[in-house]
């Protein structure tokens, strides 16, 4: 979840509704606007708009769950 809704809604557009990482439909709610690089700021270079689903594979896979 996140609070960068214009973010968000531009990075829908970018990725034409789809998931960075499945390629799914994204869900019209609860999408993860991921960073890249987790040092990195909320830039558009920076970010990808994610599924829940594959955020917790993110997450584990970081360690961080
Ligand atoms: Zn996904």
């Amino acid at each position: 979840m996140s609070t960068f809704l214009g973010q968000d809604q531009l990075k829908r557009e970018q990725q034409r509704g789809l998931c960075a990482i499945c390629a799914q439909s994204l869900p019209d709610k609860y999408v993860v606007l991921d960073r890249t690089e987790a040092m990195g700021g909320y830039t558009d270079a920076n970010t990808r708009l994610i599924c829940t689903g594959c955020d917790t594979t993110v997450q584990r896979n970081r360690g961080y769950a």
